[in-house]
């Protein structure tokens, strides 16, 4: 969700706070699992307002992936520390803030040119017949090489060619702590600190890490909240 209220107000969303931009501006997204009834608080100075909203549910399919590196189901002790490493650079990244990057009010577009859901956003998994926490990325079939495009303005906040489960991984903060990231490519077109626009060239299409054929496995963050970015384009 977008809204608009006084400029630097600050907002609950059923327990994330936030501010709103120069302009009123917010964002406030809502996981796979939150309740029906959601509170939300906009405070500024001594003035409270607050009102509650109703989260719709969805229906979740239970989905089942085989054939993964078993590397990348249980890693072995010397990826540990990659993976560690991996973890840290994710956090950083969902944590950015970047106070002019404005592209979370933007209408956003499919990263990919043709989409193919391959795998919908929010299904159980079991992979290589074990189950897995929910599948947190919606997949979108494509050959290898297929070029990845940025979905609406950002900025750059991680750029990784080879993560152990993520392979090729790009980040991009939207402002408003709106993050979208894109996972299993083969190369990268951008680096850190980089300005995109919509349409930006960031990359390829690939296999690398925890994936049994070329796909892009695109995300969305808001503030530690998984949401499915593909609400965002379709909401545009
Ligand atoms: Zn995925």
């Amino acid at each position: 969700m977008i809204g608009t209220t006084l400029p630097g107000a600050q907002i609950d969303a059923s327990g994330i706070t936030t501010n709103a931009d120069s302009d009123g501006r917010f964002v406030m997204g809502f996981d796979r699992d939150a309740p029906s009834q959601a509170l939300i608080m906009i405070s500024m100075g001594n003035t409270v307002a607050q009102f509650g909203l109703e989260v719709a549910p969805r229906a979740y399919k239970v989905t089942s992936v085989s054939g993964l590196p078993s590397a990348t189901i249980d890693p072995p002790a010397d990826a540990l520390a990659r993976i560690e490493a991996d973890a840290a650079l994710k956090r950083a990244a969902f944590d950015s803030n970047n106070p002019i990057a404005r592209g979370f009010e933007e209408a956003f577009r499919w990263p990919l040119d043709d989409v193919r859901i391959t795998s919908p956003w929010g299904a159980t998994r079991m992979l290589n017949g074990n189950s897995q926490r929910p599948h947190f990325g919606i997949d979108l079939g494509a050959p290898r090489g297929t070029p990845i495009y940025a979905p609406a303005s950002g900025f750059v906040v991680l750029a990784e060619p080879d993560m152990h489960f993520e392979g090729g991984m790009v980040a991009i903060d939207h402002g408003q702590g709106l993050i979208t990231t894109y996972l299993h490519q083969s190369a990268l077109a951008v680096e850190v600190g980089q300005r995109v626009t919509p349409s930006t060239l960031i990359g390829y299409v690939g296999s690398k890490g925890r994936a049994t054929g070329p796909h892009l496995c695109w995300r969305m963050r808001w503030r530690g909240r998984n949401l499915d970015p593909s609400l965002r384009v379709i909401s545009a």
